[in-house]
């Protein structure tokens, strides 16, 4: 297996589209890392770059210590597996499986014929590795559970066995690492799941390097040993999935990542002795100065940020932030609670709807008196139920309103 490394990075297409943009990040040897991000923010177009199908227009990439930017794809030694499979359709699956190893070793018999001629040496070595072929698919095959399918036609299988025979094809190849885009996104979700669990027990099994890229947070979380967003060509993060989580770089990361939106309210922080005052239209709450953000930044715009896990229901008197239930997502395991704001001065109670799902992403958020509460399943309260609520301070995430950076203490 290789490491993979770009450095300084950048695609500009024909018509001046730049997809890549200054991109540098190393994927080392046996490690498995995620690109996510929207839709059109380069992913694809990074691991094209990767795979040599795709020139890029500045700056370098290397597998292990080798500069491969002039490199053929077919000589990068890299197996892709694709959203859309890409199978021979004419071909059974044990062709499917060992098309390229033919291929590899010696090709159709008008090759190998002239081979044997010309360089007879070469053409021993070869005719060796090819009766090796049929041992490695029926490995590959039952490695994948899928020896029972090898009769079959590609038009004959579910769309989880196509998934399983196309991740097959390219482990079949001991390739020097894996590319994988969107491979799962043509099955439904509890396939989807299950082929998680089996691309995580494969990379552990085979210590193979592997790039996965991803729209869907949830697998980019699930699967990498590192996850690096992206969005506009620009790599904005790259780290451990609960780095991301925990300590997201900008308010961009923040928002992209977990499965509800994290609460964001822009305000401004006052310091009045050893208490921070944070006073947004909707929210009005004092802190330790332990809990404000790090020294030294603008204390008049900023964003307070904190996830659905780290605010609850309470009966403390007065309560620290006042509200209404609106609506309850009942998920069987747990509840979310969408509770309306209410504002301390006025007493009005917050009815704008919510701004922050992934389309709006690269707005900076409009102060909106909605939050997101996580509870136990149980939880006993109706919609229009009103409700006290205090946020977990040490869970508490800073940003910078004008630049969205992360100002939290480190
Ligand atoms: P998606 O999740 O929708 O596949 P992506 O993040 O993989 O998106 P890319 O396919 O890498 O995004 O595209 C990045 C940008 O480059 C987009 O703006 C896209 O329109 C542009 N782009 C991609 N391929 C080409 C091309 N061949 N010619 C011109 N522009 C392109």
């Amino acid at each position: 297996m290789s490491s993979v490394s770009l450095e300084n990075v950048s695609k500009r297409f024909l018509g001046g589209s730049l997809a890549v943009d200054d991109v540098s990040l190393t994927v080392n040897d046996r490690e498995f890392l995620v690109l996510v991000g929207p839709s059109g923010c380069g992913k694809s177009t990074t691991l094209r770059l990767i795979a040599g199908l795709e020139r890029c227009t500045g700056g370098t990439i290397r597998m292990g210590d080798r500069v491969v930017n002039d490199v053929t794809p077919k000589d990068r030694n890299l197996a892709m597996v694709f959203q859309n499979y890409a199978l021979y359709p004419h071909m059974s699956v044990y062709n499917n499986l060992s098309f390229g190893l033919r291929l590899r070793f010696g090709g159709g018999i008008v090759n190998r014929g002239i081979r044997r001629l010309f360089k007879p040496g070469h053409a021993a070595e070869l005719s060796k590795l090819r009766g090796g072929i049929d041992q490695q698919v029926r490995q590959t095959a039952e490695r994948l559970g899928i020896e029972h399918l090898l009769n079959r036609k590609p038009h004959q299988l579910s769309g989880g066995e196509r998934q399983r025979v196309a991740l097959g094809r390219a482990i079949v190849r001991d390739p020097a690492a894996f590319l994988f885009d969107e491979p799962l996104s043509n099955l439904d979700a509890k396939l989807r799941q299950k082929m998680r669990g089996e691309l995580k027990r494969l990379h552990r099994e085979m210590q193979a390097t592997m790039i996965y890229v991803t729209h869907d947070q949830v697998e980019a979380m699930t699967l990498g040993d590192r996850v690096a967003v992206m969005n506009g060509g620009k790599v904005l993060q790259i780290d451990s999935p609960l780095a991301i989580y925990n300590r997201p770089a900008n308010l961009f990361v923040a928002r992209f990542v977990g499965s509800v939106p994290i609460n964001l309210q822009s305000g401004v922080l006052q310091l009045k002795g050893s208490v921070f005052q944070f006073q947004s239209d909707w929210l009005n709450i004092e802190l330790e100065s332990e809990f404000g953000p790090k020294p030294g930044v603008d204390l008049r715009s900023v964003v307070l940020g904190f996830r659905a896990e780290d605010v609850r229901l309470t009966d403390a008197s007065p309560p620290p932030i006042r509200g209404t239930v609106a609506a309850i997502d009942r998920l069987g395991d747990m509840a979310h609670l969408h509770v309306s704001l209410t504002n301390d001065q006025t007493g009005q109670i917050a009815d704008n709807p919510e701004d922050r799902h992934a389309d709006n992403l690269n707005k900076l958020p409009r102060t909106t008196g909605m939050l997101v509460v996580r509870t136990t399943a149980n939880v006993v309260v109706e919609v229009g139920q009103a409700v006290a609520l205090a946020i977990n301070p040490e869970r508490i995430l800073w940003f910078d309103a004008k630049t969205g950076k992360n100002i939290s203490k480190d």
